[in-house]
C-alpha cells in the first residue's frame, strides 16, 4: 500500500497559494490595512456596549439577520429581499464565486473576468474553488479599458465580472461610461460593482440596480469604523438573493456583530458620516501635503488611502517608514508598474502627522 499523502488529496490549486497573512509586528503607526482610524465618539461606544451586554448568549444568531437587514434596506432604499448579508464581503465573494460558477457548456470550469491591480481576494477565492481567473490590465490612468473588457469577454464568456469602483488599490471611481459600456458588454453574466469604499465617494452606483438586471453591488461597514464585525452585504435582484441564500451557512453572521452593526446604521447612522467626513478631509490635507515632497507622485483618491509613486523602489521607501514605525503597504513584489507605488491609509491626524514626517525623509 503507498503512503499516505495529504497532497494527492487536496485540490491542485493550493499548491501554488498562500494563506493570506497581514504585515506581523508592532507598529507605532498603521497605516496598512485600509480600516478607518478610531474615531468612536464615546457614547455610540456606550450604546454598543449596553446592546451588547443584552445579548442571550445561549442561543443561535437570527439566521435571517432580520433586524441587521431591515436597518440596511432603510438607510440604502432597497428592499430587505434585496440584501444578503455576509461576515465580510469576503464571505459574499466566496458564495458568488461558488453559486454561479456552472461549468462552461463545452466543458472545464467557469470563467471569471476582472482588472489588475484591484482586490486580491476575487482572485483568490476564485482559484481556490478550481475557476479559471482573466485580469485585464488597467489603463495608464488606472482605469477601465473597455476595448479589452469587451475582447476578454467576448472569448471568455465570463460568468462573473467584479468591479471595484473605487479600487482597491489604486483609489480611483472608474470612468462611469466605460462601467456601463462593460456591463453591456457582459449581458450574459454577473456584474458585481464593489463599492467597499463609497462612503469616501463623490458619487454612488446604486442607480445601476435599477437600470441594469446583471448587476448587483457589495457594501461593507469594515472601511468606515466597524471592521472589528465583520458585516458586508450584498444588494441586488431578489432572485439572486434567494439563490445565494441557498449557499450561505445558516448562522454565517454572530449575533453581536447584527446587533452592533444594526445599531450603527440606524439610531447612530449619523456616526459613519461623521467618522467619512473627518477622513476625507484628512485625506485632502495629507495628499496636499505629500503632493509637495519630492520624488513623490500623488494620485487623486475618492477612498480612504493613498495611492502614492515612488521615484526610488517602493519596497526600499516601505523598509525606511517600517524603521521609523510607519507600516503602508507596498506592492513591489508584484513588479513591473508596481514597483514604484505605495498604498497608504488615512490615519487620525497624529498618525498622519507622523507619515508625513517620515516619508518626507525617506521618499
Ligand atoms: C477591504 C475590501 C473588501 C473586503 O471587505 P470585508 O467586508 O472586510 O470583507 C471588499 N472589497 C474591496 C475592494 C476591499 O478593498
Amino acid at each position: 500500500m503507498s503512503e499516505w499523502a495529504l497532497s494527492e488529496l487536496l485540490r491542485p490549486e493550493l499548491g501554488e497559494l498562500t494563506s493570506y497573512a497581514p504585515h506581523a509586528g508592532e507598529f507605532a503607526v498603521r497605516l496598512d490595512a485600509n480600516e478607518a482610524p478610531d474615531l468612536l465618539a464615546p457614547d455610540v461606544r456606550a450604546a454598543l456596549a449596553e446592546a451588547l451586554g443584552r445579548i442571550a448568549f445561549h442561543r443561535y444568531p437570527d439566521a435571517r439577520a432580520t433586524l441587521l437587514r431591515e436597518a440596511l434596506a432603510a438607510r440604502t432604499g432597497v428592499t430587505p429581499d434585496e440584501i444578503l448579508v455576509g461576515t465580510g464581503s469576503d464571505e459574499i465573494i466566496s458564495l458568488l464565486l461558488t453559486a454561479v460558477a456552472r461549468p462552461r457548456a463545452r466543458g472545464g470550469p467557469a470563467q471569471v473576468l476582472t482588472s489588475t491591480p484591484t482586490f486580491v481576494m476575487y482572485r483568490l477565492s476564485a482559484l481556490v474553488r478550481g475557476l479559471r481567473v482573466i485580469e485585464v490590465p488597467l489603463d495608464d490612468g488606472w482605469d477601465l479599458p473597455v476595448a479589452s473588457f469587451e475582447r476578454a469577454i467576448e472569448l471568455g464568456s465570463p460568468n462573473l465580472v467584479f468591479i471595484a469602483s473605487p479600487n482597491n488599490p489604486t483609489g480611483n471611481l472608474m470612468s462611469r461610461d466605460r462601467l456601463e459600456r462593460i456591463i453591456q458588454a457582459a449581458a450574459g453574466a454577473l456584474v458585481i460593482v464593489d463599492e467597499a469604499y463609497v462612503d469616501y465617494a463623490p458619487r454612488t452606483q446604486q442607480d445601476l440596480l435599477g437600470k441594469y438586471p446583471n448587476v448587483a453591488l457589495l457594501r461593507t461597514l469594515s472601511k468606515v469604523g466597524f471592521a472589528a464585525l465583520r458585516i458586508g452585504w450584498l444588494m441586488g435582484p431578489a432572485s439572486l438573493v434567494r439563490e445565494l441564500d441557498k449557499v450561505r451557512l445558516p448562522y454565517n453572521l454572530p449575533t453581536a456583530s447584527q446587533i452592533a452593526a444594526a445599531l450603527v446604521l440606524g439610531s447612530h447612522g449619523s456616526e459613519l458620516d461623521r467618522i467619512a467626513r473627518s477622513v476625507c478631509s484628512e485625506r485632502e490635507r495629507v495628499a496636499s501635503a505629500l503632493g509637495g515632497v519630492p520624488r513623490l507622485g500623488v494620485s487623486q483618491s475618492d477612498a480612504n488611502f493613498l495611492w502614492i509613486g515612488t521615484e526610488r523602489p517602493a519596497g526600499d521607501v516601505f523598509a525606511d517608514l517600517a524603521a521609523r514605525g510607519v507600516l503602508v503597504r507596498s506592492f513591489h513584489q508584484r513588479g513591473g508598474r508596481l514597483a514604484h507605488r505605495l498604498r497608504i491609509t488615512i490615519g487620525t491626524a497624529t498618525e498622519n502627522d507622523a507619515l508625513i514626517a517620515a516619508l518626507s525623509e525617506v521618499a
